[in-house]
Order: C-alpha cells, then sequence, then structure tokens
C-alpha cells in the first residue's frame, strides 16, 4: 500500500526514479523497493520523499483510492502513455481528497448529477443538439444569458471538476470519466479562460451525449456542437450576429467573447452551424483568422481563467461545524497547520509562511 502511495506520488511530480533519489538524497535502488513493498521506508526517509514530492506525509498513508472509469478524451490529443500517467496521477491524488472530505460533510454538496428526463434517448443530426442544450440550460435553471462561471455551474450540479496542475503536455484540453459512477471533468491549466471553458463544456457533452448518439454522428463534433450550443443558445446567436452575414468584424467576435466566454472562434463556428455564414463565407473568415495566426492564439486580452471553488470552501464550512478538526483540514488544503491558522484569522497570503 505504502508503495504504491509513493509510486503515484512519484508519476504526480512526473519524477524517474533517479530524479527523486537525487532530490530526495536517497539511493533510486531504495526507492524502487519502497515502491514494491519490498522494504519500508523510516520516519526520515517518508520526510524527505514528502518534501521532494510536494505532498505531506499523510498522503502516503491514506486510504481512499480511487479508479477513473469511461475515460473520454479527444482521439487526436490522446497523450503518450507516461505523460497520461502523470495526469490521471494528478486526478486522482485531488480526487482523493475530494472523496475524503465528503465523509467528513453530513450534507451532500451539491445535487445529484440527474439529467432531465425529457432528453431524447437517439440524436440523429448535429442540428438535434441545439435542442438538448436549450432543454439542458432549462432544466438547470440557467436561462439564455451568458454563464458567468462554467466551474460553479458543473459543480453546483454534482460534477467534480478538477484543474489539472501537470503542465508537461501543452496539448492537453480535458478529460471527462466517472468515479464510482460520479461524473469528473478534467481541465489543463494553460489555456486561456474561453478555451478552458469550451473544454468543460464539451466534456459535458459526453456526459450528456455519450450514449444517444446515432451512429452515423461523431461523438467529438457532436461534444463541439454541444458546447458551442450550451456556451451560447441558438436565440442568443441570432440576437447578436443577426439572420444573414457575410464577414463578421474581428472587434465585434472579441466584444462577444467577453460577454459570453466563447472564443471569437467559437463564434464564427456558431454562425456558420446556425447559417448565418454560408459555408463559403465561413471558409474566408477561417482562412483569414488562420493567416493571423489567430486559431492557435486569439488576440489580446485573453478571457480570465476560472478556478474551482467548491472543495475549499466546503473544507472551511467543515472546519466551523467542527465536521474536522485543524490537522485534517490542513492535510485536504495540502498546507500546513500553521498556514491554515493564518488564512482562518484572514491574515494576507503574502504574510503567511509556507509550509
Ligand atoms: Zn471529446
Amino acid at each position: 500500500m505504502l508503495g504504491e502511495r509513493i509510486q503515484q506520488a512519484r508519476k504526480a511530480a512526473g519524477l524517474s526514479l533517479r530524479a527523486l533519489a537525487e532530490q530526495a538524497n536517497i539511493s533510486a535502488m531504495a526507492i524502487s523497493k519502497y515502491e514494491r513493498n519490498e522494504s519500508v521506508p523510516s520516519s526520515k526517509v517518508l520526510i524527505a520523499l514528502s518534501k521532494a514530492l510536494g505532498v505531506r506525509t499523510e498522503y502516503f498513508f491514506r486510504q481512499v483510492v480511487v479508479e477513473l472509469e469511461n475515460v473520454e478524451h479527444r482521439e487526436h490529443e490522446k497523450l503518450p502513455e507516461k505523460e497520461e500517467t502523470k495526469v490521471f496521477a494528478d486526478v486522482k491524488e485531488q480526487l482523493e481528497r475530494w472523496i475524503e472530505l465528503e465523509e467528513f460533510i453530513p450534507n451532500p454538496w451539491s445535487m445529484p448529477f440527474d439529467l432531465p428526463e425529457e432528453l431524447p434517448t437517439r440524436i440523429n443530426s448535429y442540428d438535434d443538439i441545439e435542442q438538448i442544450a436549450d432543454t439542458i440550460r432549462s432544466a438547470w435553471h440557467l436561462g439564455s444569458n451568458p454563464i458567468p462561471v462554467l466551474i460553479d455551474t458543473l459543480e453546483v450540479k454534482g460534477i467534480k471538476v478538477f484543474i489539472t496542475q501537470y503542465d508537461g503536455h501543452k496539448h492537453f484540453n480535458g478529460l471527462s470519466a466517472t468515479v464510482n459512477g460520479n461524473p469528473v471533468i478534467v481541465v489543463g491549466k494553460h489555456w486561456p479562460g474561453d478555451r478552458q471553458r469550451f473544454t468543460l463544456a464539451h466534456e459535458l457533452g459526453h456526459l450528456i451525449l455519450h450514449d444517444r448518439l446515432n451512429d452515423k454522428l461523431d461523438e467529438e463534433l457532436a461534444c463541439h456542437r454541444f458546447a458551442g450550443a450550451f456556451l451560447v443558445p441558438q436565440e442568443k446567436v441570432k440576437a447578436n450576429l443577426g439572420g444573414k452575414r457575410t464577414w463578421l468584424e474581428p472587434r465585434e467576435l472579441m466584444i462577444l467573447k467577453q460577454e459570453y466566454g466563447l472564443s471569437m472562434g467559437g463564434w464564427l463556428y456558431r454562425a456558420r452551424d446556425l447559417g448565418i455564414l454560408s459555408k463559403q463565407h465561413f471558409g474566408k473568415l477561417w482562412g483569414y483568422f488562420n493567416k493571423q495566426g489567430w486559431k492557435e492564439k486569439e488576440p489580446e486580452p485573453q478571457f480570465p481563467q476560472e478556478t474551482t471553488r467548491m472543495f475549499e470552501q466546503l473544507v472551511y464550512h467543515a472546519l466551523a461545524e467542527d465536521f474536522l478538526g485543524e490537522s485534517k483540514a490542513a492535510e485536504l488544503l495540502g498546507m500546513s497547520v500553521s498556514t491554515l491558522h493564518a488564512y482562518r484569522k484572514m491574515e494576507s497570503p503574502k504574510n503567511v509562511a509556507n509550509q
């Protein structure tokens, strides 16, 4: 058990045996033995390992172990296995803390992730997805206005959202999975906020569309369509762009992006999918975007990133009601007890000593 935990932390940190050996000043051979449970590290060694791996020693003894099931991510950006292991290890570590926290909270922290019954069981065309997105928005009481914080919206609906700290591979956008039947969405930390929001909505698309698509439909394309339609419902696209257009001004798209948190490119696709731009006019605009390098990176200013807040909020909630003690709270938050003390007194973070 201890051995698996050490290995998981090492993989999450993206370190080879040798790299960890150097950082912790322990031989690679010894670490390898610990990982295979062939010998047991002393507490001094555990402290050295925890420092090198950026975890608290309690991590090595945590009992909750989770597995990700039904993992979905974009085929063309499938990570090399070694890289994928790092993402999974990071997500599992965050998930374990979540599940551990849930054990201390007497009431459920969100509603269960239930989908409205009126959703069709079979989807036969990409255009049908507009209606699906509208149905979800209506069931979730979101109206048709911009969604201010998408992560928050998803968390309240019972989806655990994680921003992976993993930074080894810039192409990692996100993935969806389930853990014990509960939905999980992971998003990469490197992207501007509009891109992260698109990924979050795309992954929500997987959770909703997966078993409903007609064989002729491509799930990735379907999830893209869902993401656009969920972020900006068709009625709002038409209200903002008009019925028929031949060109869209970049500045116009920038303003809409700032309002809705959908990228300028995303707006172009919305206009094409809803027949506002003909294929030909879309092609011209997309070609222009490509020439400007905006397919890779859209012009400044970038849309601000979102953060997760539910987990941290619940730790303080549990602390306030004595559902858990300070040392457990500090462990869950990944900080020292003295740092937690300072935070509880609302001291400015720059005065708070790092652990
Ligand atoms: Zn996908």
